[in-house]
């Protein structure tokens, strides 16, 4: 290259300007060279990396001048995808490579013999839904488009095994294509239900008349109804929190999906605007709001993640329109037939608003392949409600409905076989 040459030459003028010279020049001849040589062995060029999503999916772009030759693979302790570039030089923005949603870290840096290294490390365990080397259709050059969504331990483990089965190490040459496996039985799995206290945190969420804060009787009610559920020996049970933490709604529905939940419950106690309304409701997720009520909750209840400081408008849209093409028809069948259980057993316990079956556009109802509901409680905004909430007794005969209701619809979904996990 004769860069040893140049630089032997050095006028000696010394000092920072001849320093930053010195590296203009070096550059300058780097890249004649670069263009002289061979375009075959000219190292890869990375032109751009994106990456959008939440907690529960993410999408990663990356750009390149021409074919990149690459090979990936999982790594667990903690849950990485690793993808090697042969023969490249990636210089990319560092704000490009702030991790967000499933990706909570990303590294790029090289390993020698000219490859270039990206390592994405998963919030939690997660899958590869699709890996693919892409031509641009502007003739522009290449990119690879990853699709990650969050997954359980088990699912990320077996994707490993797999890996190793289909290509004897643990190194997929594969340009395109999906670890991720698709259904994988799961014999041990019991049906297992996710609790989802609502709000937490910073996010103290509804304040009642006589200043009781929603975010302590959800936890309070949510434990109450994990130990009955428990109690039967016939689930798994988990809560998205157990103390007063802050977390995302994204976060909420990584949580059951990790878990590979069959059902996920999630708790409020809102105040509403509309006069003298109390009673406890039931909701599923929807494009379409059954009421304005029913959208106006929603979209306070959405608001949530605004506690979080850093949503980016960008981002929530692709990420909206991915989640609400996810969200399964079959998921939202078993959502309703819930619903419409649970709306039967609490009747006989406690009061119900009227039509007390609503759906609205909640994101925290949006897991692709979780039956999902949330309950309101009752309202803190009435004193007769704020005053049962606080009721031990009416807690009690509450938290055992919905656990009637549960042991209802786990049956009915061991009665047809596909109760036994999101897999099946
Ligand atoms: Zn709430």
């Amino acid at each position: 290259m004769g860069l040893a040459d140049f630089t032997g030459k050095g006028c000696r003028v010394g000092g920072q300007i001849l320093g930053a010279f010195r590296l203009l020049l070096l550059v300058a001849i780097f890249f004649a060279c670069s263009s002289v040589a061979n375009a075959a062995d000219a190292p890869l060029v990375a032109k751009g990396y994106k990456m959008a999503g939440d907690a529960t999916k993410m999408r990663i772009v990356m750009d390149f001048d021409r074919e990149p030759d690459i090979k990936w693979f999982l790594l667990r302790g903690p849950n990485r995808l690793v993808i090697d570039l042969a023969n490249s030089r990636l210089a990319i923005d560092a704000k490009d490579l702030k991790p967000r949603g499933l990706v909570k870290g990303v590294r790029l840096g090289e390993i020698g013999d000219g490859v270039s290294r990206l390592i994405l490390t998963g919030k939690g365990p997660f899958a590869v839904d699709r890996l693919d080397v892409l031509k641009n259709e502007d003739g522009s050059g290449y990119r690879i488009a990853i699709d990650m969504s969050a997954a359980s331990e088990r699912e990320f483990d077996t994707a490993l095994a797999n890996q190793a089965l289909t290509t004897g190490s643990t190194v997929s040459t594969d340009k395109g294509g999906r670890v991720g496996t698709g259904p994988v039985s799961n014999p041990g799995h019991r049906f297992t239900v996710v609790i989802d206290p609502g709000h937490g945190g910073i996010d103290g969420g509804a304040e009642g008349l006589n200043g009781t804060i929603e975010k302590n009787v959800t936890l309070a009610f949510a434990t109450e109804l994990r130990d009955k559920l428990a109690a039967i020996g016939k689930y798994d049970v988990f809560m998205t929190r157990d103390t007063d933490e802050y977390l995302r709604l994204d976060d909420r529905v990584r949580i059951a999906r990790q878990h590979e939940a069959d059902l996920l419950i999630s708790i409020h106690a809102d105040t509403i605007s509309v006069k003298g309304i109390r009673g406890a409701t039931v909701y599923t997720v929807s494009d379409k709001a059954s009421d304005p009520q029913a959208q106006a909750l929603a979209d306070r209840e959405n608001l949530s993640d605004q506690f979080a400081g850093m949503v980016i408008k960008d981002d929530n849209k692709e990420v909206t329109d991915i989640l609400i093409d996810l969200i399964r028809r079959e998921t939202h069948t078993f959502s309703m037939s819930f619903a419409h259980t649970l709306v039967g057993e609490l009747s006989t316990s406690v009061g119900l608003i009227n039509n007390p079956q609503r759906s609205a556009g909640f994101k925290v109802l949006k897991a692709p392949d979780v039956p999902s509901v949330l309950v309101e409680l009752g309202y803190l905004s009435n004193a007769k409600d704020e005053a049962q909430l606080l009721n031990a007794e009416w807690r009690g005969k509450a938290a055992q409905s919905i656990t009637n209701a549960v042991a209802l619809f786990a049956s009915a979904r061991a009665g047809t076989g596909t109760g036994t996990g999101t897999g099946g």
